[in-house]
């Protein structure tokens, strides 16, 4: 069996410029992974099938699976004849705005290219892997990235000062989709995107926790006022800086020190089932 782990990512930042003609959102975000991840594992099968196997029943165990498809894929594209059984040990919760179904494609893509021996290069896994969701190519690469058109286009940024980072996600899934469909192009208050490249250039702290900002958190706030209340007991139990991830529902408060996390967690597990104090992972995944 080879194991690889499929790491969770949060949003520093999360623009929407404009609608495109094609109907999906020009984004600008910058996005990290941390240290919360799935464990995926792959066997080789003689009968060409692809079976996915998660004791996680919310998982999808069919072609609904992004690991399914990303072995499908690359079945199709390169004429692979052997199967494979995707084991999913999920530790990253499910349509949270932590893209775990995204890194679970991204992983998959990475392993697979080792178990087939297909020798392609990290860039050519991303833009296989934007075939199947937006969010896939940057987990391909992991680390620290710009991404811009739909999420697919990935430029590298250095790995962000160090600090903690508590994840909170309520009892409550979000469609992505219901949020994008109720976000207001106009009056946007648009993050500074600029602004947080420096910060993590520079390794500012402050500016980093200044410069946090998603438009996606006031169309989920209105959706799920319980969002908001987690994200105001964050900032009181005293973490640096609070932000939603992705559409939501998780959120996220950074802390520069470890002992500064045990109180915003306590806090936080009154009412919040699934809380975790991870650290950022800052760098680059390895090829596999
Ligand atoms: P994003 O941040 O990219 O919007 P998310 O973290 O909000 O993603 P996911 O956890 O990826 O959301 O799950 C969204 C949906 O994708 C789930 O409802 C589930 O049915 C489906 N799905 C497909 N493959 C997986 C997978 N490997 N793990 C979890 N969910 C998956």
């Amino acid at each position: 069996m080879l194991y690889v782990k499929a790491p969770a990512k949060i949003n520093l930042t999360l623009d929407v410029l404009y609608k495109r003609q094609d109907n999906f959102h020009e984004v600008e975000m910058i996005m990290t992974t941390v240290d919360l991840a799935d464990r995926i594992g792959l066997e080789p099968r003689g009968d060409g099938l692809i079976k996915i196997i998660s004791a996680d029943r919310f998982v999808p165990d069919d072609e609904r699976n992004f690991a399914y498809q990303a072995a499908q894929l690359l079945k199709d594209t390169y004429g692979i004849k052997e199967g494979v059984s995707i084991k999913i040990d999920k530790e990253i919760p499910i349509a949270a705005g932590l893209a775990g179904g995204s890194s679970d494609a991204a992983a998959t893509l990475r392993g697979l290219n080792e178990m087939w021996n297909l020798n392609l290069s990290l860039d050519e896994l991303a833009e296989l892997g934007a075939k199947i969701g937006s969010d896939v190519s940057f987990c391909v690469y992991g680390g620290t990235a710009l991404a811009t058109g739909r999420g697919e286009k990935i430029q590298e940024l250095p790995p962000p000062p160090t600090c903690w980072v508590v994840l909170a996600k309520p009892k409550i899934g979000v469609s992505t989709a219901d949020v994008y469909g109720g976000l207001k192009l106009d009056g946007l208050e648009h993050p500074n995107t600029k602004q947080m490249v420096q910060a993590i250039e520079n390794e500012d702290y402050e500016l980093l926790c200044q410069s946090l900002g998603n438009v996606l958190e006031s169309v989920t706030f209105k959706l799920h006022p319980e969002v908001v209340m987690i994200k105001e007991h964050m900032q009181r139990f005293g973490a640096d800086a609070v932000l939603m991830s992705g559409s939501g529902p998780t959120v996220f408060g950074l802390v520069d020190t470890e002992t500064r996390t045990t109180r915003i967690y306590n806090g936080l597990r009154g009412f919040c089932e699934e809380v975790y104090v991870v650290r950022l992972l800052g760098e680059r995944n390895p090829l596999a």
